[in-house]
């Protein structure tokens, strides 16, 4: 099966509502769709969400970076399939979120081809998935409103962002954690918000006051790894990298100093599921676990990283909410919800069959 052409197509679907972090604000979610047209009846899919502040790439440069790894990769049979991953990672530098759309949609021809669930391909639906649900920073008393609101839809995990102001940001916890705290487990991102040491002051007062976190992500800034040690050394909470990481190299750097307790692979930092396996064997040697999550994005690559999940052991926590964020599914077919739970599709490749058309309800094609 050879790759003969690779589009995109940039689509904007509206949030159900806002997200915010201590990053970022967002509305109205921006993905690139890509096709990767081959020689035989197959097409695969694949997306990528523009997510400037954190991998610095844009709708445009993703568009530009994939036409580019089309022109690297178009002609290559996948009979070699090793190679077109090498080259595809190589023909640029960065520009993952690029890489994983391609990457994606070249696994989702190799099940394909197989006939069978990209799940199958990557070892199987050998645990289940549950995902948290996202709180977004905002008053205390909305974050209360929205936890309530999410436990009653059935949710029992909560992520909680934080990050932009350390003494209310305890408040925000203890507050929730008074209003559903018992009933529901409660992780927290504070999205590189914290100095160290107000991370250490936020990880060692929650515990004082008896309020039960589950886990913290990445407290301080991406690229400061010594202050992610120097947090992580003082707290009990295990502290998990997200911007900190996107490739094996740097999980190894911060395994190697001490700086983490868990990783957070995203297919848009770490360019697409041949990376993120490579992320999760080297943390699995470490002994350390992985979480999975996702930018802002479509059912598409949201989809991708489901089956990745469900086929590895040392991806144990999962942040999988995106789509429930947005108004509607720009593809036919993917992952579905009952309630906290994903519900992986059982037809092959990522069990997506098309790309739904310009009039597809609240699918903007621009
Ligand atoms: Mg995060």
């Amino acid at each position: 099966m050879k790759i003969r052409r690779i589009t995109t197509e940039p689509i904007s679907i509206p949030l159900k509502q806002v997200f915010r972090t201590a990053l970022r604000t967002v509305t109205t979610l921006e993905n690139i769709l890509v096709n990767v047209e081959t020689d035989s009846e197959y097409t695969g899919y694949g997306s990528a969400a523009p997510t400037a502040v954190i991998t610095g790439e844009t709708a445009g440069s993703i568009a530009d970076a994939v036409a580019h790894i089309g022109a690297a990769i178009e002609g290559m049979d996948l009979a070699g399939h090793e190679l077109v991953f090498q080259r595809l990672n190589r023909c640029l530098v960065g520009n993952n979120s690029a890489k994983a759309a391609v990457d994606m949609a070249l696994y989702d021809l190799l099940a394909k081809s197989l006939g069978i669930p990209l799940y199958r391909l990557l070892g199987g639906n050998i645990q289940p998935l549950e995902t948290d649900i996202t709180i977004s920073l905002d008053t205390i008393d909305r974050m209360v409103e929205d936890s309530r609101a999410r436990l009653a839809e059935g949710f029992t995990i909560l992520k909680i962002k934080v990050g932009n102001n350390p003494e209310l940001d305890i408040e925000r916890l203890e507050q929730i954690y008074r209003s559903v705290g018992s009933e529901v487990s409660m992780r927290i991102d504070a999205n590189q918000g914290w100095q160290p040491k107000e991370a250490v002051y936020v990880g060692r007062e929650i515990a004082r006051r008896g309020i039960p976190v589950e886990l913290m992500e990445q407290p301080v800034a991406a690229r400061r790894y010594r202050d992610l040690a120097y947090v992580k050394k003082r707290v009990l909470l295990p502290v998990y990298a997200d911007e900190s990481v996107f490739s094996g190299a740097e999980a190894l750097e911060l395994i190697r100093i001490g700086a983490v307790d868990g990783i957070n692979i995203k297919l848009m930092k770490c360019g697409g599921i041949y990376n993120a396996r490579k992320i999760a064997a080297i943390a699995e040697a470490a002994g350390i676990p992985c979480m999975i999550g996702s930018m802002m994005e479509c059912q598409v690559s949201v989809t991708a990283a489901a089956h990745l999940a469900a086929a590895t052991s040392t991806i144990s926590i999962m942040d999988l909410d995106a789509p429930l964020f947005c108004s509607s599914n720009p593809a036919a077919g993917g992952i579905s919800y009952r309630g906290s739970e994903i519900v992986l599709p059982d037809e092959p490749g990522l069990g997506i069959s098309g790309f739904n058309g310009s009039s597809h309800h609240g699918v903007k094609r621009s």
